[in-house]
């Protein structure tokens, strides 16, 4: 394979953002997928790229998936973005959907979550093409619908049930963003390796119910209201993959590992940064909804409670409703009942893994420190990690990751990152080789 500084020549940074400026302004808010995806074909017909498919799971909600096959048999990557958007919400300085540029950034819907990355596999898919795909292995592209909502009957979940050959035969993958990070001061360019899960119980308080002009000690209300008081909001915990990760990667040792993270980010005064360190090392538990009571003069007999937790690999639901169960033990007696809502597990891969290796090989290659973390929400890897393929999100930029731009207002990419991501992609199939 050429090197990239070779490589590079073949590639123009302006033809990357007219096709991010084209997507950003289809507005597929959980629709329009299919359109992003003509768009990317259009320029794959140009290059005389023929091993793709568009698989809609109805009129509109296409996912795409883009093969180039190298010279020969190798590692078998596959990329995951998706072209789905959240809505624009408000505080925007410019249309959300114009793709207008501005002091070297490109803005609008999408351009980071995910559609820079898609323009970037894409122009993955095509510099190798250009260079006669002179490199061992396969690569497999898929821009998936309905990431965003994770409606079981679109995107990756319904690939998975109606196409699952496209995860055969793939040997590890890519998943969507990562990018520099600064922790304490020191900057680093992030290695997603995992993601929280997601557990909902309803919890039901039952009670006999009475005007309330009588005075009594069960008033339900009362007792929801101790329960939320003493029931745990976090709680510190880091799984032993990440711990280990966190070690391969700085060297430090390991019971200084969040003592050093927490103390020196706690000093650096950034809230956002800071909300995510703390989910990053905590099992978190967050109530959602509370409902009870329907006039003003009746103590109700019934109150529903929905209690979130977010935990990692080593917890499961039954680990949370003890929890919940511990804490309403010492409230009430037996007068509830525990609904298990819904169920995401946390995912998490192996670093002990060539890709992962390959992965860590190439930004210090790149000159930046690799640094390992776990995502506190999910997305279409959790998916792809319980088929049994590894998953690592990570696209190496120059400016830091803006965490609050994404799904808020401005979201915007510095235009040169699309060649700093592409760079990353390309060394790593390099390195792979
Ligand atoms: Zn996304």
């Amino acid at each position: 394979m050429l090197s990239w500084n070779e490589a590079r020549e073949y590639i123009e940074l302006e033809e990357m953002c007219e096709l991010l400026r084209k997507i950003i302004r289809i507005p597929s808010i959980g629709s329009r997928e299919s359109e992003v995806a003509y768009e990317i074909i259009d320029l794959l017909e140009e290059e005389g790229i023929k091993e793709y498919k568009l698989l809609e799971s109805e009129e509109g909600r296409g996912n795409l998936i883009i093969d180039v096959k190298g010279r020969s048999e190798g590692f078998n990557l596959l990329f995951i973005g998706h072209s789905d958007v959240v809505p624009p919400g408000e505080g925007w300085s410019i249309n959300p959907f114009s793709g207008e540029e501005r002091d070297g950034y490109i803005y609008g819907r999408g351009a980071i979550d995910d559609k820079s990355q898609i323009v970037v596999y894409t122009y993955l898919a095509v510099l190798l093409n250009r260079l006669g795909r002179d490199f061992r292995g396969r690569i497999r592209i898929l821009i998936a619908a309905d990431e965003e909502l994770q409606n079981p009957n679109h995107g990756v979940r319904y690939l998975i049930k109606e196409h699952p050959y496209i995860f055969k035969g793939i040997h590890g993958a890519i998943g969507e963003l990562g990018g520099l990070v600064s922790i304490g001061g020191r900057k680093a360019q992030a290695i997603i390796i995992g993601e929280k899960g997601s557990v909902s119980h309803k919890v039901m308080l039952k009670g006999k119910g009475r005007h309330s002009s009588l005075v009594g000690e069960d008033d339900l209300i009362k007792i929801g209201s101790e329960f939320l008081l003493r029931l745990p909001r976090k709680i510190y915990f880091v799984s032993e993959t990440f711990k280990n990760a966190l070690k391969d990667a700085f060297g430090w040792k390991r019971h200084l590992i969040f003592n050093r993270l927490l103390s020196k980010h706690l000093m650096n005064n950034d809230p956002i940064l800071n909300m995510y360190i703390q989910a990053l090392s905590h099992i978190t538990i967050a109530s959602t909804i509370v409902r009870a009571g329907e006039a003003h003069n009746v103590i109700p007999d019934r109150m529903e409670i929905i209690i979130n937790a977010r935990i990692f690999p080593e917890q499961n639901e039954s680990w949370v409703r003890r929890l919940i169960e511990k804490t309403l033990s010492r409230i009430t007696k037996n007068n509830y009942d525990i609904l298990l809502q819904t169920y995401v597990p946390a995912t998490l891969s192996t670093t002990d893994n060539l890709l992962y290796k390959k992965i860590v090989e190439t930004i210090r290659e790149m000159n930046y420190t690799p640094l390992p973390l776990i995502q506190v929400g999910s997305s279409d890897s959790a998916w792809v990690r319980s088929l049994g393929i590894p998953v690592y999100h990570f696209f190496t930029t120059t400016k830091e990751l803006e965490i609050d731009r994404i799904h808020g207002a401005d979201e915007r990419i510095w235009k040169k990152d699309l060649l700093k991501a592409l760079e990353g992609y390309y060394r790593l199939i390099t390195n792979i080789q």
